[in-house]
């Protein structure tokens, strides 16, 4: 058996499924896909983050005897090249949004593909309502998982010690050869992953008290470890009950907020552009107004400085994403999505 194991949002060695599931001979491999970066600012600063992510990655494979071969192309190109090389499969982490969706459709027209479950802690076909039809509010949601966030520990995924390297002649591409320039990234951004889940064990305990005030360092920072996997939800989960702390809970729940986002998402896919309760309202189509709440300069002291702290760091906190955003639908009238678009092209 010969496989491709396509890295994506699993950009480590602990916990990871592929390289649990792998047998035999394998070619660990990641894709600069041209489809995503080709829509996104020449100095996103994800970028920088996801390039040093892999290298990183690369490193710790190296480590188990293993590499990983990094492409600058399309998914499609990328697979109707290896394809030549006889693979039989290629294995990856699940992901719930169209373009994901489309994009392995496509590949498993080329090769068959395996995803699996490694982003999300569950699998959003499964956890339905006793009439068989999805959650559509939170707290029924979480109750209904209670046998897992009661639990002191989620299995974790371990490396196959039997996985043999295919050799193959490639040059990875420099952050240069892929369009893009190093940036300055935030301090914590710097340290590794398992370093900022180490700070946030160090205040978990006050998380509760200082989560909502966006002036303290109060929360976890590790939003990005979890959307490109460089920490998996397992990793944080289990860290975090083994320190079997009194006031960990309302952390955890917020992880499985962000199971519910993606469950909605699952099930209610047009959720992605469209109001998803159906409310029909009349959007103000208002450019200059826009542009003012972008750019910080609507003249409402806190909503102009976390827009602008936003644009030089690609950070904000919580409390300040529900002030802005709630400022631009509700005191502008401006369509959420128009928000999102810039929020999601500038975010860390
Ligand atoms: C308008 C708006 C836009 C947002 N956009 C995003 C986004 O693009 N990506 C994203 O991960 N979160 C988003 N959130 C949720 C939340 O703001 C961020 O997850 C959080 O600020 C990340 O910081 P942290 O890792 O320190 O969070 P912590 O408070 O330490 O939480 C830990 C993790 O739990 C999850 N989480 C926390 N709060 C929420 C929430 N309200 N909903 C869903 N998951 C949550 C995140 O994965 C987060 O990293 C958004 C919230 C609002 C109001």
């Amino acid at each position: 058996m010969k496989q491709i194991l396509w890295f994506r949002r699993d950009l480590r060695v602990r916990d990871n499924k592929i390289l649990e599931k792998a047998s035999n001979e394998v070619m660990p491999i990641f894709i600069f896909d041209k489809n995503i970066l080709e829509k996104l600012d020449r100095d996103d600063k994800r970028v920088t983050f996801i390039y040093d992510a892999v290298l990183a990655l690369k490193k710790s494979l190296e480590t188990l005897g293993l590499d990983l071969y990094i492409f600058y192309d399309t998914p499609k190109n990328v697979f109707m090249n290896l394809k030549k090389d006889g693979f039989d499969e290629v294995l990856c982490s699940g992901d719930f949004d169209s373009y994901s969706q489309k994009r392995d459709k496509e590949i498993n027209e080329i090769l068959p593909l395996k995803r699996y479950l490694d982003s999300f802690l569950i699998n959003p076909k499964r956890n339905l309502k006793k009439d068989e039809t999805p959650y559509k509010v939170f707290t029924p949601f979480y109750k209904s998982l209670s046998w897992l966030s009661s639990s002191d520990k989620i299995g974790e995924s371990n490396v196959n010690p039997d996985l043999k390297l295919y050799k193959y002649k490639s040059k990875n591409p420099t952050l240069e050869e892929i369009g893009f320039k190093r940036v300055e990234l935030p301090g914590f951004l710097n340290q590794t992953p398992q370093n900022r889940l180490d700070n946030f064990k160090e205040k978990v305990e006050e998380y509760e008290k200082n989560r909502d005030i966006f002036y303290k360092d109060g929360t976890s920072n590790l939003g990005i470890d979890l959307r490109f996997g460089t920490i998996s939800p397992r990793m944080i989960f289990n860290e975090i009950k083994k320190l079997d702390g009194k006031n960990s809970e309302v952390f955890i729940i917020q992880l499985f907020w962000r199971e519910f986002y993606n469950y909605i998402l699952f099930h209610f896919p047009k959720s992605e552009s469209e109001n998803w309760n159906g409310i029909e309202i009349t959007w103000r189509e208002n450019e200059e107004d826009f542009q003012k709440w972008c750019e910080g300069k609507t003249g409402v002291p806190i909503i102009d400085a976390a827009m602008r702290h936003f644009n030089k760091t690609g950070m904000m906190h919580n409390r300040l994403r529900m002030i802005v955003s709630s400022f631009l639908c509700k005191n502008l009238l401006i369509h959420w999505k128009k928000g999102e678009q810039y929020f999601a092209k500038k975010v860390t």
